[in-house]
């Protein structure tokens, strides 16, 4: 949630409030066929024009994308994904064998015509700009940090499973990240599993339940080759947690050597060590746009319009359609989404909204009424473990995205924050600032300090539904949540009253170069 951190992404209009959500047809998501061109495409080619012919690839009729792909691997800049149809405009939108590449971002194009030269089918045309529209355009993306034409869909649209995959055991597995909160428990449940676990963090984790001979440390981060190598060399599964979460003191290139291009070098690593299991942690902020609520919102839930401003988001996004193009006969993978993910360790979610109280800046926004999902720790490794298990090349959860959440049902983020803060005996302030006036005065926050916390994004966010289903994971995953929500939040304050570090004002312990990252 970056609503308490983050740089706001692209906000409707400057208006007092939002305006309402306008219904769109075909139940309020389009598709986007692969073509970008439309009855008002002028003459004179203005934007690069990627078409893909749906009757030699994919949608069941031509080549199988799934089984082909070249076009994904020979494309640097990643503009393809591969998906399912979300189409209710298909006979059958449900149908998996409705496989298609999309051109998802034509504004990264380079126009260098390698998806054309490699597809066996001619199902490609690329059209790029003359130079002097190019140059302007390419001008233009740069300066809004890149756009897309329409939404497109994030993960895949559910499909007529309705077991769960069969599971395959491993014995051994790398945690990329397993010094955060996530990854801490990943690596706890797989040694109770008795599977050997190498982990890899910039952080060293001084914990006397991990002294465990099957669990070997090794200091380091994704943006190094070898240490990742030397992490994954010999290993079944990889687990990659690691990334640059949203942190004021982060550096924005940071966010894309660690999120974007860390991730290419996991799966480099992953395709050249021969390992066919990669699990990689994404995060609901791929699919939120800041603008519309979302209630109970699916797998189908589609990429913002546009790239979102803040680096957190927009490289998370671009790590995910990494990842789930990757997925081949080789190597499968798969990526989860936890909803608001609380527990020990956690240094963006809980650990934030106490440093705020600490600072005597916390205070309610909206009447009450905005509902969020959450998801203890543990409940989210376990669905990771899950997932390993059932992911292996061909196994129907290769190249699928799961939301995973908690029983508990979704409550207000304030009332969940202050159950926390209570018995941590913190000072709530009684007022609350209305959704209108609060959204006003953030208006002018941004103006007079632009990079404040305090901004459209975060009232917005904080204001409005953001509730997700995680019916897929209990479908496909036989997920259920291993710890109920009473313990969860006993658990939780346990960790937060031995390790209450706002006390001292001192809002991590980690040294200064690891800020940021898990
Ligand atoms: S022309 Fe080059 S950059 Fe553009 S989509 Fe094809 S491979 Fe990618
Ligand atoms: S290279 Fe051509 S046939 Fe292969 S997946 Fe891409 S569009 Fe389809």
């Amino acid at each position: 949630m970056l609503w308490m951190w983050g740089v706001p992404p692209r906000l409707p209009h400057w208006g007092l409030v939002p305006r309402p959500p306008r219904p769109s047809p075909g139940g309020g998501r389009k598709v986007l066929t692969g073509s970008l061109r439309t009855a008002h495409t002028p003459t004179v080619i203005r934007r690069t024009r990627i078409t893909v012919d749906y009757t030699r690839c994919g949608d069941g009729v031509g080549v199988d994308p799934r089984a082909c792909g070249l076009c994904l691997r020979a494309c640097e800049p990643a503009v393809f994904l591969l998906h399912q149809t979300l189409g209710a405009h298909e006979d059958d939108p449900l149908d998996p064998r409705k496989w298609r590449v999309t051109p998802l971002w034509p504004s990264l194009c380079t126009g260098c015509q390698e998806c054309v030269r490699v597809c066996p089918q001619g199902a490609i045309t690329v059209k790029v700009p003359r130079a002097r529209h190019r140059t302007r355009r390419l001008q233009t993306a740069a300066a809004k940090r890149g756009a897309c034409s329409d939404p497109a869909p994030s993960g895949s649209a559910p499909h007529k499973q309705s077991a769960p995959a069969p599971a395959r055991d491993f014995r051994s597995c790398a945690v990329l990240g397993g010094a955060g909160m996530l990854g801490y428990e990943i690596v706890r449940q797989a040694l109770a599993r008795g599977i050997k676990v190498r982990v890899l963090d910039m952080a060293a984790l001084e914990d006397p339940t991990l002294e465990d001979p099957r669990c070997e440390w090794l200091r380091g981060d994704i943006r190094d080759t070898d240490a990742v190598r030397r992490a994954c060399e010999g290993m079944e599964v990889v687990f990659q947690t690691a990334a640059a979460v949203w942190d004021p003191a982060t550096p924005s290139d940071v966010y894309e050597s660690v999120n974007v291009d860390g991730n290419r070098t996991v799966l480099a690593v992953c395709r050249e060590l021969g390992i066919q299991r990669l699990v990689y942690t994404s995060t609901i902020d791929v699919v939120v746009d800041g603008r519309r609520p979302i209630q109970q919102g699916d797998e189908s839930l589609p990429y913002p319009r546009r790239l979102p401003r803040d680096p957190y988001s927009r490289t998370k996004i671009q790590a995910e359609q990494l990842v789930l193009t990757a997925n081949s006969p080789e190597l499968a993978t798969c990526a989860l989404r936890p909803v608001g993910m609380y527990g020990p360790r956690d240094r963006y979610h809980l650990g934030n909204v106490l440093e705020l109280a600490r600072q005597g800046r916390y205070l309610r926004l909206g009447d009450g009424k905005a509902r969020f999902s959450h998801v203890y720790s543990e409940n989210a490794a376990h669905a990771h473990l899950l997932a390993a298990e059932r992911l292996y090349p061909g196994s129907p959860v290769a190249g699928q995205v799961y939301f995973v959440a908690d029983d508990l049902p979704p409550g207000n983020l304030f009332d969940f924050m202050e159950s926390y803060l209570r018995p941590l005996g913190v000072r709530i302030p009684r007022g609350r600032l209305p959704y209108r006036l609060a959204y006003a005065l953030a208006c002018v926050a941004e103006l007079l300090a632009p990079g404040t916390k305090f901004n459209r994004f975060s009232v917005v966010q904080t204001c409005i539904d953001h509730t997700y289903s995680d019916a897929r994971a209990r479908r496909e995953l036989d997920y259920r949540p291993l710890v109920d929500p009473e313990e969860a939040f006993r658990r939780t304050l346990a960790y937060w009253h031995e390790h209450s570090l706002w006390h001292n004002g001192q809002r991590n312990a980690r040294p200064d170069s690891d800020r940021g990252i898990t």
